[in-house]
C-alpha cells in the first residue's frame, strides 16, 4: 500500500490547485454507468407509465436529473468515444460506423483519473466495445471477456447484466486504499429482447403509437417492420415487443441497484462518492419509421437518453436545458477536483447542479453515418446525404446535403420546410470540423481481416450492425 501514497498526494495537490474552493478533502470514488439502448422515457422517472425502474428512479430522486440529454450518436462506439474524450463524433477518431476506426489521439477520462492516482477499471458487455475499439485507454483493468452470443446472431458476443454486475462487484470488494474510477456498461435493453425470469411477462401491456401488425423483415434495419433478429415466433404486434423491451430495462434496473449498493458500501468512509448514469443511445419504437432498432437516425427516439448525476454536493433537482455526452467527462472531472481534458468540447455541469447557475443555451449535435441533427431548445434540424454526397464521408460539407427542415421535439411537428438559417449555419460549421487525428485514423483503418485471422475479432457480417 506504500505505493499508493504518492499518487494520492498528487491527486490532492492537483485538486487543490484546480478547484481550490470546492475540492473534496479526499478525492471521491467515481462510478460511470452506461446502459446500451436505453431511451430516457423507458424510465418511470422520465415518464414511463409503469413503476418498472425503481432503482434508477431512486438514483434520480437523490441527484440531478437532466430531462433533455442528447447522445453523441445513435451507435455504441462513437457515443462512448464522445463520453470518454468529450468531443463531438465529427471531432474524434471513431467514425459513425462501429468498428471501422479506433479511438485515439485525444486524452481520455480514464487516463486523467489514472494520472491522478486512481485505480481504473471498466466492465463492458457488448463486443463492439472490446479493446480493439480503443476505449480501453487509461483503464488498468478492461474486462471485455464476453462469453455468450446473442440468441440469433451467433457472432455477436455479449454479457448479461447479472454477470457484468457480479464481476464489477467482485472488483469493488478489493477497493480500499486508493480512490477509483469504475465504468460499467450494460447491454440488455439492446435487442434481441429476451427478458429473463422473473421479468419476462412481468409488466402490464405497453402502449405504442403503431398498433397494426408489422411485417417481419428480411433484414435487421427495423425500417417499417420487425428486424429479423428481433422476431419472436410469429409475433407481429408491436406492443408485445415494446413490453419485452421495457422488461429488459426493468431487469437491467435491478442489476444497477445491486451495483450501486456495492459501490456505496465500498471504499474508505471518508471519501465521497460520485455517480453518473446515462445511455449510449435510445431505441425506436415506431417513431421516425423504425421499429425496435437504432443507428440510422439521430431523431429524439434514438438519441434522447437519461442523464443522472449524484454527488454529496448535488441537491436533488430536475433540469430542462439540453446537455450532451460531451459534458460527461468535464462534469466527472470537476466533481473530482481534477483539471479538465485539454481539448474537451463539452462543459462541466457542476455550477448548474450545485449552485443552480443557469446554463447558456447551446446547439448540440448528434451524428449517425447518414444523418446529423442539430438540437437547440425544443427544436431540431436534420441533414442527410443528398445525391452526389461523398462516399468517404456522406455528411462532408463539400458533398451534397439534403435538409430535413425544422421540427419540434415534443410532437415531431414540422415548424418550417426550410431550415432555420442560424441552425443551418451552425450545422454546416460543425460538419466542417474534422480533426487531424480523425482524418489520420480513418486512413489507417483497422485491418479487420487480419485481426479476425488471429481470432481476435468476432465473426460478424460486414454489413454494419446498428449496435
Ligand atoms: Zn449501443
Amino acid at each position: 500500500m506504500r505505493n499508493s501514497a504518492v499518487p494520492c498526494l498528487c491527486v490532492m495537490l492537483v485538486a487543490a490547485f484546480f478547484a481550490c474552493d470546492r475540492a473534496p478533502a479526499e478525492p471521491p470514488d467515481v462510478l460511470l454507468i452506461t446502459v446500451d439502448t436505453l431511451r430516457a422515457d423507458a424510465l418511470h422517472t422520465y415518464g414511463f407509465p409503469q413503476p418498472s425502474t425503481p432503482q434508477m428512479d431512486a438514483l434520480a430522486a437523490r441527484g440531478a436529473l437532466f430531462e433533455n440529454a442528447i447522445a453523441a450518436s445513435s451507435r455504441t462506439v462513437p457515443s462512448h468515444a464522445s463520453i470518454m474524450v468529450s468531443r463531438w463524433v465529427r471531432a474524434h477518431s471513431v467514425r459513425s460506423f462501429n468498428g471501422s476506426t479506433r479511438l485515439e489521439g485525444h486524452p481520455t477520462l480514464a487516463e486523467r483519473f489514472r494520472e491522478a492516482g486512481y485505480d481504473t477499471a471498466a466492465f463492458v458487455s457488448n463486443f463492439v466495445l472490446q479493446r480493439r475499439s480503443g476505449l480501453d485507454a487509461g483503464f488498468e483493468l478492461y474486462d471485455d471477456a464476453l462469453d455468450a452470443s446473442e440468441a440469433v446472431r451467433g457472432g455477436y458476443l455479449e454479457r448479461s447484466a447479472a454477470q457484468t454486475t457480479a464481476r464489477a462487484v467482485a472488483w469493488l470488494a478489493a477497493r480500499a486504499e486508493r480512490p477509483f474510477f469504475l465504468w460499467v456498461h450494460y447491454q440488455d435493453p439492446h435487442g434481441p429482447y429476451q427478458p429473463p425470469e422473473p421479468f419476462h411477462e412481468s409488466l402490464d401491456p405497453v402502449e405504442v403509437r403503431v398498433v397494426r401488425a408489422l411485417p417481419v423483415l428480411e433484414r435487421d434495419s427495423g425500417r417499417a417492420g420487425i428486424p429479423r433478429y428481433q422476431a419472436v415466433d410469429a409475433e407481429r404486434r408491436p406492443a408485445v415487443y415494446a413490453r419485452r423491451y421495457a422488461e429488459e430495462v426493468a431487469y437491467t434496473d435491478a442489476e444497477i441497484g445491486k451495483l450501486v449498493a456495492a459501490f456505496e458500501g465500498t471504499g474508505a468512509a471518508e471519501r465521497d462518492r460520485v455517480i453518473l448514469l446515462t445511455a449510449d443511445h435510445g431505441e425506436s419504437l415506431g417513431e421516425s419509421g423504425f421499429f425496435f432498432q437504432h443507428g440510422e437516425r439521430t431523431s429524439p427516439d434514438q438519441v434522447h437518453v437519461p442523464f443522472l448525476v449524484l454527488a454529496p454536493t448535488v441537491r436533488p433537482a430536475r433540469f430542462t436545458e439540453r446537455v450532451h455526452h460531451i459534458d460527461v467527462a468535464p462534469t466527472l472531472l470537476a466533481l473530482a477536483g481534477l483539471p479538465p481534458l485539454g481539448d474537451a468540447q463539452g462543459e462541466s455541469l457542476v455550477a448548474r447542479i450545485e449552485g443552480g447557475k443557469p446554463a447558456a443555451e447551446r446547439i448540440l449535435f448528434s451524428e449517425s453515418a447518414r444523418e446529423i441533427t442539430a438540437y437547440r431548445g425544443d427544436t431540431y434540424l436534420q441533414a442527410r446525404p443528398g445525391r452526389g454526397a461523398l462516399r468517404s464521408d456522406p455528411l462532408a460539407p463539400e458533398g451534397v446535403l439534403r435538409w430535413i427542415g425544422s421540427r419540434r421535439e415534443d410532437d415531431g411537428r414540422w415548424l418550417a420546410a426550410l431550415p432555420d438559417p442560424a441552425l443551418k449555419a451552425a450545422l454546416e460549421a460543425h460538419l466542417a470540423q474534422r480533426t487531424p487525428s480523425a482524418a489520420a485514423v480513418e486512413l489507417d483503418r483497422i485491418d479487420e481481416e487480419s485481426l479476425r485471422a488471429l481470432g481476435y475479432v468476432p465473426e460478424v457480417p460486414q454489413a454494419v450492425p446498428p449496435h
